[in-house]
């Protein structure tokens, strides 16, 4: 007999024969046909087939209106038994595939080469920084910190500049207020320091420092350490003696030094120190500008009003100060030409250090 699908003319005796027995024929052969559909779209088209609108389920319930009278009933609580049954089959089996195929992606390759996860490193700017307060400290200074907001007082009048110094430019320096600056320089926080504490004193102070500039040489916020020593019997001779080791520990010891008198507010003498260019070794090249020498420090012995400042007594103590941008050391040392590249954060640039 033919169960599905049901020809107009086999209706009749379609019915006439036991109507509960034809559908659970209909269910056995659903379940017959489930069994062996593999993938998803033959699922669903036997869900179609079945308890679609024309499928062999709905056209049996709709046909029972047909019936004698008495069968009705049966027939009904059958047939919507076997309806429910089915879709809950399907549904199951629909989701048993997509576990399957859930797993089989999740599944790990225990062959395949491992991820590895991309490992930072420190900033070249802080391992020069490191690299110059290792030196410094190994000499017997000690580090010194101190406000990037700084009031005027500190970064310029406690440093023997007063209001009118040309130094003050305000095209160089960001106000935030009449008496409050960005500090230009890592200097306040030699004063600071002087405040608190009585000679011998030992510092050096590395800090972002900020000016309105921004060129290849020039950025905005830059960074500075700043060297300050004080004590009875300190000399020019000191000074060029620290520096000495500091060039030839940062960079080596063919690094010649030249001292060229020159002018700060808060040192005299003051001198800037060049060194031997560590790219040519002074024949002359494009980054030394074919003179040979490289500027990197500024440094001078404390001017007396500075130590006025901070009571110290200048009949007893001496000292020299030095200071350079980190920034410039780090662009000799790996011979890196546009300062920006240091804050654009491109990490090809950055892990190369
Ligand atoms: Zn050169």
């Amino acid at each position: 007999m033919h169960i599905w699908p049901l020809s107009n003319n086999e209706k009749t005796d379609f019915f006439e024969s036991s109507n509960v027995e034809t559908i659970e024929q209909i269910k056995q052969e659903a379940l017959k046909a489930l069994a062996s559909a593999s993938d998803e779209e033959n699922i669903k088209s036997l869900s179609v087939r079945y308890l679609g609108r024309k499928g062999a389920v709905t056209q049996f319930l709709r046909n029972i209106s047909e019936l004698p009278a008495e069968q009705r009933p049966e027939a009904g609580k059958k047939a919507n038994e076997v309806k429910k049954y089915l879709e809950s089959a399907f549904n199951e089996a629909l989701k048993r595939l997509e576990a399957e195929s859930g797993a089989a992606r999740d599944r790990i390759d225990v062959s395949l080469p491992g991820r590895i996860a991309p490992q930072g490193i420190l900033h070249p700017i802080s391992q020069i920084t490191r690299q110059i307060c290792d030196i410094f400290t190994g000499l017997g200074f000690e580090i010194a910190e101190g406000p990037e907001v700084e009031a005027d007082y500190y970064n310029f009048e406690m440093l023997n500049i007063p209001k009118n110094h040309p130094a003050r430019d305000m095209q160089d320096t960001f106000y935030i207020s009449e008496d409050i600056v960005l500090r230009t320089h890592t200097s306040p926080i030699q004063v600071r320091f002087m405040e608190k504490h009585r000679p011998p004193v030992r510092i050096v102070a590395p800090g972002k420092v900020y000016r309105c500039d921004s060129d290849l040489t020039h950025t905005p916020m830059f960074h500075q350490i700043e060297g300050l020593l004080v004590d009875e019997n300190i000399s020019f001779g000191d000074l060029k003696g620290i520096l000495t080791t500091f060039v030839h520990r940062m960079f080596d010891d063919q690094t010649s030094l030249r001292f060229r008198p020159s002018f700060f507010p808060f040192t005299e003498p003051s001198a800037e120190v060049d060194i031997l260019c560590v790219m040519c070794r002074g024949k002359g090249c494009r980054v030394c500008s074919q003179t040979g020498w490289l500027e990197v420090l500024g440094s001078g012995m404390v001017h007396p009003a500075v130590f006025e400042n901070v009571a110290y007594d200048t009949s007893r103590y001496t000292g020299f100060a030095f200071g350079m941008g980190i920034e410039r050391i780090a662009m000799l040392k790996y011979g890196i030409d546009d300062i920006r590249k240091f804050f654009e954060n491109d990490f090809r640039f950055l892990s190369q250090f």
